[in-house]
């Protein structure tokens, strides 16, 4: 039988040509090695974990946060050092965020209501901190603060 079929012949044949193609693409490791050696953390050694000093195992590494590669930390930290704005920036933020508008309600009707009325845009502003704050101590907006605050709408 030396009759094989040309044309399955001349298909395996494409499909080593391209195994061999593609082996370089598989084969890009020299490409990965080389990027981990530059980028290795230098705290845990690549690893992404270093040794607990309690010897119960090990933890991750605060370096790199286990990743194993070296972040620009140092840099990251000269900038938080010599630009403490850029630090506290988000720090404030994570603050809480100070009410500009009720969260109840009975206090969000009432601070509509205040909105609504003919009264100076300060008196206005007066009045819907009131609501806030009353609504910070209490928890809700009471009928009689409810009436009280109503009673100025006039
Ligand atoms: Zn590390």
């Amino acid at each position: 039988m030396t009759g094989a079929s040309p044309a399955l012949g001349s298909q395996t044949e494409r499909i080593a040509r391209l195994t061999e193609l593609c082996t370089p693409w598989v084969g890009g490791e020299a490409q990965r090695e080389y990027d981990v050696g530059v980028d290795t953390c230098r705290v845990c050694g690549g690893d992404g974990r270093i040794a607990n000093s309690f010897g119960g195992g090990s933890k991750t590494c605060p370096a790199c946060h286990g990743n194993g590669r070296r972040v620009e930390e140092a840099l990251i930290r000269d900038v938080t050092k010599t630009k403490p704005s850029h630090y506290g920036t988000p720090a404030k933020a994570a603050a809480p965020v100070k009410a500009t508008w009720p969260t109840t309600h009975d206090g969000t009707t009432l601070a509509n209501e205040v909105k609504a009325s003919a009264l100076s845009e300060d008196t206005k502003a007066r009045l819907v901190r009131e609501i806030i704050e009353y609504e910070g101590s209490h928890g809700k907006c009471t009928q009689t603060f409810s009436k009280k605050v109503r009673k100025q709408l006039r």
